[in-house]
C-alpha cells in the first residue's frame, strides 16, 4: 500500500507541485529575497537528506502500522462513534489536521522542541524549498504525538497516507513566496493555509511567529483565536532574531543547532493596526 500511494501517487501528485510551484515563485514573487537563492536550494535540500529518510523508512511504515493495528483492536474514535464512510473519513482527516495545528504549537511553546524547530524558522528567506527544512530531530520527535493521534481518531492505514500526502502538498503550497492575486488568496485563505497567511508566522517579531500555526485549514486559528493576517508582507523580516547572521546558518551549525545553547528571542515591536483577521497585501 505504500509503495503504491505513497511512492506512486503521492510522489507523482508532490513533485508535479513542487516543480510548479517553484516556476511560479520565480515569476510571481511575494516577499523579495534577502539571500542567494541556490545557495539556500542546496542548504535546505542537504539539510532535508536526515529527515525525509526518516520520514520514508521510519515515520510512514510506523504510522501505516499502527493504523493496521488499530483496524485490528477497533480502537480510536473513528470506530467508536459508528458513523457513515464518508463522515467518518471526513470527520477523522480534520481531526488529524487539528492534532497537526496541537503539534505545531508546542514546537513552539516546549523549548526541548523548539530547539528543532528553530532550524525551520531560521532561514532567512521563505520559499518552497523551506518547506524541506527539517531538523531530522523534529520528525522523531513527531513520531509520539502523530502516532498517538492516529490510535486515538482511529485513523485507517489508507487515511494516514492520503492526509500525509495533503499535510506534504499544503506544507509546499503554503511556505511558497509565490504571489497570487490578493482576492483569490482572500478567499482560500478562509479554508486553508495560504502564502501570505503563514509568512506571518515566520516573522522575527515574535507576537507574529506565536500565530497561524494551522498546517491544511486554516480555520483552527480562527477558532483559537491564534490568527494574524493584518501584516503587509513587504514589512515582514523573516527569520528568528540572533540567528540572522547567514555566515552562521550553515549545515553544519543548522544540524547541530538543537544541541547548542538556544538564544533568546530578542523582543521586537511592530504598530499594529486593524483587525487582527484582515489580510494586507
Ligand atoms: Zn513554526
Amino acid at each position: 500500500m505504500i509503495n503504491s500511494v505513497f511512492d506512486t501517487y503521492g510522489a507523482a501528485i508532490l513533485i508535479t507541485l513542487f516543480v510548479m510551484l517553484f516556476l511560479l515563485e520565480s515569476k510571481f514573487i511575494l516577499r523579495k529575497r534577502v539571500q542567494s537563492k541556490w545557495k539556500r536550494i542546496v542548504i535546505n535540500f542537504i539539510v532535508s537528506i536526515p529527515s525525509f529518510a526518516l520520514l520514508r523508512i521510519l515515520f510512514i511504515p510506523l504510522m501505516i502500522w499502527l493504523a493496521t493495528q488499530n483496524q485490528h483492536l477497533k480502537f480510536g474514535l473513528g470506530y467508536v462513534l459508528d458513523l457513515p464512510p464518508w463522515l467518518w473519513v471526513t470527520v477523522v482527516f480534520l481531526l488529524l489536521d487539528y492534532s497537526n495545528y496541537i503539534w505545531h504549537i508546542l514546537l513552539h511553546k516546549l523549548p526541548f522542541l523548539w530547539r528543532f524547530h528553530l532550524v525551520h524558522h531560521t532561514d532567512l528567506d521563505l520559499d518552497i524549498t523551506t518547506a524541506f527544512r527539517f531538523h531530522f530531530g523534529e520528525m522523531i520527535g513527531s513520531v509520539l504525538f502523530r502516532g498517538a493521534a492516529i490510535i486515538l481518531l482511529g485513523a485507517s492505514p489508507m487515511m494516514v497516507l492520503i492526509y500525509e500526502i495533503a499535510f506534504e502538498a499544503a506544507t509546499q503550497f503554503h511556505h511558497s513566496n509565490m504571489k497570487m492575486p490578493f482576492r483569490l488568496e482572500k478567499i482560500l485563505n478562509y479554508i486553508i493555509v495560504t502564502p501570505r497567511m503563514h509568512g506571518i508566522h515566520h516573522s522575527t517579531i515574535k507576537k507574529e511567529t506565536d500565530s497561524n500555526y494551522s498546517i491544511i485549514f486554516s480555520f483552527w486559528d480562527r477558532i483559537h483565536h491564534t490568527v494574524r493576517l493584518n501584516i503587509h508582507q513587504n514589512e515582514i523580516v523573516i527569520g528568528v532574531p540572533h540567528y540572522a547572521d547567514e555566515r552562521e546558518l550553515t549545515i553544519g551549525n543548522l544540524l547541530k543547532m538543537p544541541f547548542t545553547k538556544i538564544r533568546d528571542w530578542k523582543e521586537n515591536e511592530r504598530e499594529l493596526n486593524g483587525n487582527k483577521n484582515q489580510m494586507k497585501r
